[in-house]
């Protein structure tokens, strides 16, 4: 793979650790639990979006853009971590905030990420559920080209194939950090949303030779639609660094059994999984992106579909700064 050659800045701390989780894996009876610390990005709270955006911004300085433009939910993460970029590398950011959730509380329309942006200085403008972002952020590009700058788009979650070389480089930097523990993992899990790092993850993996089951819990209904975006942005990602056909249909697998009523809405499950998550093993897990996807890792664990002999990595993508906007969601004993 030809990573080598593509631009990239340094926004993240790497590697980050890979550790056990021996208090939840007992818990549950096993099996053995591992997370991959990427909740430790170090950019502002940290989550995945900063290793896509090393390969994002890296093609926006490249292009000399001086402006970038990107989108998000209320408290998206991307948003957030794009903003905080945008200042390291002294460009301007757009950022445009769709209104997903039915009925935002207050903490959630100022708290958390939002709280972070407006600290960030990004400029924030707010839209309605089911905008057409792509014809918006081309608004915004043409104001932005018109007042003499250089905008840059940025897509929702860095999910394109520049993006998601940032998840190519972490499944190998992942396998190298278990090949010096003597560990072989016999799932991969993690959380899939824009697909982008579901899909560079299964690039990296399966490009490496690692042919393990990559599952990607959902995080809004519409299975079939995020398994179909996770296989073609993983197609095209596999193409842009080339090693086409990489992937095949089968070796990626979504589940949005455990989204509940919908984005962002809280279940039971997630409930206690951010709590077995927080007090059995001191980590923050968000009620959003990582406390879904635990609770059906969890789930995977009691049904006997993750077995209680084999090696599970848990990729943790981060969300802690979300958890503050959502505090009154969650019930806490
Ligand atoms: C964005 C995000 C995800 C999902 O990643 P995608 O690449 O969009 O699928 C998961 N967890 C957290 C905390 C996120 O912010």
């Amino acid at each position: 793979m030809q990573l080598k050659d593509c631009p990239r800045v340094s926004l993240a701390h790497l590697p980050t650790p890979l550790e056990a989780m021996p208090r939840l894996s007992e818990y549950l009876g096993g099996p053995q639990i591992f997370v991959k610390r990427d909740d430790c990005t170090g950019l502002a709270t940290g989550g995945n979006k900063t290793r896509k955006l090393e390969f994002s911004m890296g093609e926006a300085i490249q292009r000399g853009a001086d402006t970038i433009i990107t989108v998000g939910a209320v408290q998206s993460n991307h948003v957030r971590q794009t903003a905080a970029a945008a200042c390291k590398l002294g460009l301007k950011c757009e950022v445009l905030l769709e209104h997903r959730v039915a009925h935002p509380s207050d903490l959630y329309r100022s708290s958390g990420n939002v709280f972070l942006d407006r600290l960030f200085g990004a400029n924030l403008r707010e839209y309605e559920n089911g905008t057409d972002f792509d014809a918006e952020m081309e608004v915004i590009a043409e104001e932005v080209r018109s007042s003499g700058g250089k905008p840059y788009i940025i897509p929702g979650g860095a999910s394109n194939p520049v993006g998601a070389l940032g998840y190519v480089s972490c499944a190998i930097e992942l396998l190298q950090q278990a090949e010096e523990k003597g560990i072989s993992f016999d799932h991969f899990v993690t959380t899939s949303g824009s697909a982008g790092t579901h899909a560079g993850l299964a690039v990296g993996l399966r490009g490496s030779g690692c042919d393990k089951p990559i599952l990607g819990f959902g995080v809004t209904a519409g299975q079939d639609i995020l398994e179909e975006r996770v296989y073609e942005l993983a197609c095209d990602t596999a193409e842009y660094v080339g090693e086409p056909g990489v992937v095949a249909r089968d070796d990626i697998l979504v589940d949005c059994s455990y989204v509940g009523p919908g984005y962002g809405e809280p279940t039971e499950a997630m409930n206690e999984a951010v709590l077995l998550g927080a007090r059995l093993e001191g980590l923050l897990f968000d009620p959003v992106y990582t406390g879904k996807a635990l609770a059906g890792t969890i789930d995977y664990i009691r049904e006997g579909r993750i077995a209680k002999d084999s090696k599970v990595v848990f990729l943790h993508t981060g969300g802690a700064a979300g958890l503050f906007a959502y505090a009154d969601t969650l019930t806490l004993d």
